[in-house]
């Protein structure tokens, strides 16, 4: 699927006069990493029971819901790597051109490709939490050999201290969130159904606020025939990897450059 020129020049030339971009990104912005979206055709969804995520199930099942937990987010995704969208976010980060990420995803894969201003609204993988104590652990720190795994401190609980179904959602990304549909001119979503609350919220009041919106997602969002300014029919990486010739041209033809630097790093 090739996207027209035109429509990204004129994505491009709005994110380069753009005052404060935020990207939204969510589950479609890692397919290309190997990383499956929760719905639609090859989700997890579609091979799993979505209520192992739900806390009320977790906390009645601890090691059944690890068991599964663990292969499907620690013995596959662990592994991971960004691919071109996350690397050409970080790099539009670098250059000045993005404000902040707001993700749902809780794969560490925009930290990993060198984004710093990451709010994860539903938490991240790679960390565990103590639900007795609180104290929080890199999931390389713990061994996942006997389920489910326990503090070192206390003995209690180990969870992944990512947002399970019936938990709220933590208060600094959210501040952030709101924060940014005031301060923002330009929301890029990046690969996301928009049909989880109160995530798919953001664009929505970014709109009201007088933001244009550029979406990029294989198919069609419920941004895309509401408020959607740009609409990229397209994969993230495939998508991104193009937008990022036009806004660095330079940069992606210097073997030097930091983006071809991370491209080979990452073995993309
Ligand atoms: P979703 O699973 O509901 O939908 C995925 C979206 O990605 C769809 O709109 C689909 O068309 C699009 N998509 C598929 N392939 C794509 C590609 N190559 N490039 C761009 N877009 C593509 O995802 P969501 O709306 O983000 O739902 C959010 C929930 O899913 C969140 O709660 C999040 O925590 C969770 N989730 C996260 C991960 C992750 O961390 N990578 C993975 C699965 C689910």
């Amino acid at each position: 699927m090739s996207i027209d020129q035109k429509t990204l020049i004129n994505a491009a030339n709005i994110l380069r006069s753009s005052r404060f971009t935020t990207a939204h990104t969510g589950a479609g912005i890692s397919v290309e990493s190997g990383i499956p979206p929760f719905r639609g055709e090859g989700g997890l969804w579609d091979r799993y029971d979505s209520r192992l995520l739900e806390i009320d199930y977790f906390m009645e099942n601890p090691a059944k819901s690890w068991k599964t937990i663990k292969e499907i987010f620690y013995d596959h995704f662990g592994k991971a790597k960004p691919n071109p969208a996350h690397l050409v976010l970080a790099e539009m980060e670098r250059k000045g051109m993005l404000g902040r990420i707001i993700t749902q995803n809780i794969d560490n894969l925009h930290q990993k490709a060198g984004s710093h201003n990451v709010f994860e609204f539903h938490g991240n993988s790679q960390r565990l939490i103590c639900l007795h104590c609180g104290k929080t652990y890199d999931v390389d720190e713990i061994s996942l050999d006997h389920l489910p795994p326990k503090c070192s401190h206390c003995g209690g609980l180990l969870k992944p201290d990512f947002v399970f179904f019936g938990e709220q959602i933590p208060s600094e990304p959210l501040n952030a969130a709101y924060e940014a549909t005031k301060i923002s001119d330009v929301i890029l979503i990046i690969g996301t159904t928009g049909e989880v609350m109160p995530a798919n919220q953001i664009p929505f009041l970014a709109k009201n606020n007088g933001a244009q919106i550029i979406e990029i997602n294989p198919k069609e969002s419920h941004f895309t025939n509401t408020i959607t300014d740009i609409y990229l029919e397209g994969k993230a990486g495939e998508t991104m990897e193009q937008l990022g010739k036009i806004l660095f041209p330079a940069s992606l033809d210097n073997d030097h450059d930091s983006v071809n630097q991370n491209l080979k790093i990452h073995g993309q």
